[in-house]
């Protein structure tokens, strides 16, 4: 491996567009025949489509493909093949690998993987990782639960992949993993933005180590939104005086985009491995335009066992107008993943979405990295309670961020908030992936 390098697949990453829609168009045929004719949910909802291996000529041919909802995927599973349901589509004897997503939603989704969907896992990761920096010399510490859920196992497998040392963090407690890096002298590590924010505090808080004097210098994160929301990257990159760098995926889906160290605001997607349409949430047609918003339909151009053809994510995305100075030709989500059209929810008739209101307590001086809202009706009107915590030292100043917040948001969200403070420490404290946001309005 030349580590010099620029790109770890310099052939696919720098394709000039046109190749690149013919590769997906040829590899999205492939899958789609794979799934018609190995699994009986994707044949019967083809045929009940109308649409059979050989119609698909064009990249307009393949928005008549019916999509997929994870609901459909819940319905099927626990029944034969036991237990992943008849959109499994190799013996289950070829089955290496069970995960399940870990949606704060429903009942979680089992996916099954074959020893060469986990390479595929494995090579997606090593694009991601090689485009923020990471090199054979890095050593790096994953804090990481090593258990059903995918997320960096993949990561641990493309860093090995890479030639990094590769420390695994698993069952050691918060404190132990920092001494651990410290030790170590780790230079890279991947959690998700309420881990990094929550272990700089136990650095900081117990055992009086400042994060940023470790010699951590890149931060991979997945999970949760907050590495593409500026202000929550800015409090990770300053509490560990390193790079922050966000990474989108899905268990079901796989490692579908990245961003690189340009640091341009967004996310790319790896067009070589997937393709990403945006949906048009109110009139169902596909957006090619920059700037406009909707819904992301993908579909993983190479994995088998259980295939993910046109499957309805959910995230909100809009295309960057603007290439990445980096030099790929894999466009870039502008802001990443801008929400989720389940979260995004309509509050005294306008539309909020969760990660505003992260922007906004992040950006303001003398608030802690927790916070709480919940959206509840008091009569038949919508009420927003935003819980926060200042830090220890800003007490006195609670006035003036009282001030701040409601101008703030009042400007990103046009919204008013009924503001609650709550002594530093006192709100929830999460892991793993943190569940900030509450609509009690829907148990009605
Ligand atoms: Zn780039």
């Amino acid at each position: 491996m030349n580590t010099e390098q620029r790109f770890w697949n310099p052939v696919l990453e720098t394709m000039p567009l046109e190749k690149i829609r013919e590769l997906q168009l040829k590899k999205f045929r492939k899958i789609f025949d794979w799934a018609y004719n190995h699994s009986k949910f994707h044949r019967s909802l083809y045929d009940k489509a109308g649409i059979k291996p050989g119609d698909i000529r064009s990249m307009d041919d393949i928005r008549h493909v019916p999509k997929v909802e994870k609901s459909m995927m819940r319905d099927i599973q626990r029944k034969d093949p036991f237990p992943y349901g008849d959109a499994l589509c190799v013996p289950l004897e070829e089955v290496v690998e069970f995960r399940q997503t870990s949606g704060t939603t429903g009942q979680p989704v089992y996916q099954p993987d074959t020893w060469q969907d986990w390479d595929w896992w494995a090579e997606s990761w090593a694009f991601i990782l090689w485009a923020q920096g990471y090199r054979p010399s890095d050593r790096v510490f994953i804090p990481f639960g090593y258990n059903i859920f995918v997320a960096f196992w993949a990561g641990h497998y493309a860093a090995e992949k890479l030639g990094c040392e590769v420390v695994p963090g698993g069952v050691l407690d918060t404190k132990a993993r920092i001494l651990k890096i410290q030790e170590l002298q780790a230079t890279a590590m991947m959690a998700t933005p309420t881990y990094v924010l929550g272990m700089a505090d136990t650095a900081r808080d117990k055992l009086d180590i400042d994060p940023s004097s470790l010699t951590i210098d890149k931060i991979t994160c997945a999970g949760e939104p907050g590495a593409s929301i500026p202000t929550t990257k800015k409090r990770m990159e300053e509490a560990w005086g390193a790079k922050v760098y966000d990474h989108a995926g899905a268990t079901e889906i796989g490692a579908w985009s990245f961003e690189c160290t340009e640091q341009s605001g967004g996310l790319h997607v790896n067009e070589a491995l997937f393709l990403v349409e945006i949906e048009d949430t109110e009139t169902g047609e596909i957006i090619e335009e920059p700037g406009k918003r909707g819904k992301m339909i993908i579909t993983a151009l190479d994995r088998q066992a259980m295939p993910c053809v046109r499957f309805d994510s959910k995230d909100i995305i809009e295309w960057s107008p603007e290439p990445c100075p980096c030099g790929r030709t894999f466009r870039i989500l502008k802001g990443g993943v801008v929400g989720r059209s389940d979260d995004i929810t309509k509050v005294k008739g306008v539309l909020l979405s969760p990660s505003a209101i992260e922007e906004v307590v992040r950006g303001i001086e003398g608030l802690s990295d927790e916070f709480e809202v919940i959206v509840d009706k008091v009569g038949d009107v919508d009420r927003i309670t935003l819980k926060i915590e200042l830090q220890p030292d800003a007490v006195s100043q609670q006035e003036s961020v009282q001030r701040q917040l409601v101008d703030q948001l009042r400007l990103k969200t046009n919204l008013g908030y009924k503001l609650e403070f709550h002594d530093y420490g006192t709100l929830p404290r999460y892991d793993v992936k943190a569940k900030r946001f509450r609509d009690l309005r829907k148990n009605h």
